[in-house]
């Protein structure tokens, strides 16, 4: 198993992205790639799953390759270094945190783009939405947070 974390803060004129897909929002997130905190939470789970270090270490945000970089490639890496080890997907579980806007409305669409990323079904990724009830930096709107935990099996012994 692993667990995932990211946090960015929040500004406006950029794009909001959760889970490779652009929410409708006021304020997007400010990153060095496209500062998707879902996709950086789940990529983070599945390398700690895998004794891999973290995101920092393979997408370093020093390095101009990164550099408004579409997340679900990192996703995509991830789950296919994970594969490549010999490891399935079982489920994955991430809660997003941020004030507004309401996700609810989007999370079918950001579970079936997480899944497809991860090459798994959609079935197997759940994704959650709440707020902070108003306090600190996400409650004050001025940043977005994530947890995630990945469940990965060998794929044969
Ligand atoms: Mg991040």
């Amino acid at each position: 198993m692993g667990h995932g974390y990211d946090i960015h803060r929040l500004a406006g004129g950029r794009p909001l992205m959760i889970g490779g897909v652009r929410v409708p929002a006021e304020q997007g997130a400010v990153g060095h790639s496209d500062a998707d905190v879902l996709l950086h939470a789940i990529v983070d789970a599945i390398l700690g799953a895998l004794k891999a270090g973290d995101i920092g270490r393979h997408y370093p945000d020093t390095d101009p390759a990164w550099r408004g970089a579409d997340s679900t490639r990192f996703a995509q890496e991830t789950a296919a270094r994970a594969r490549d080890a010999g490891w399935k997907l079982v489920n994955l579980d991430a809660t997003v945190l941020l004030e507004r806007p309401k996700l609810a409305g989007h999370i079918p669409d950001i579970e079936r783009t997480v899944a497809e990323c991860l090459d798994v079904v959609t079935d197997r990724v759940n994704v959650k939405a709440a707020t902070n009830e108003g306090l600190d930096a996400v409650g004050e709107g001025r940043a977005i947070a994530c947890h995630a935990v990945v469940l990965l099996a060998r794929r044969h012994r």
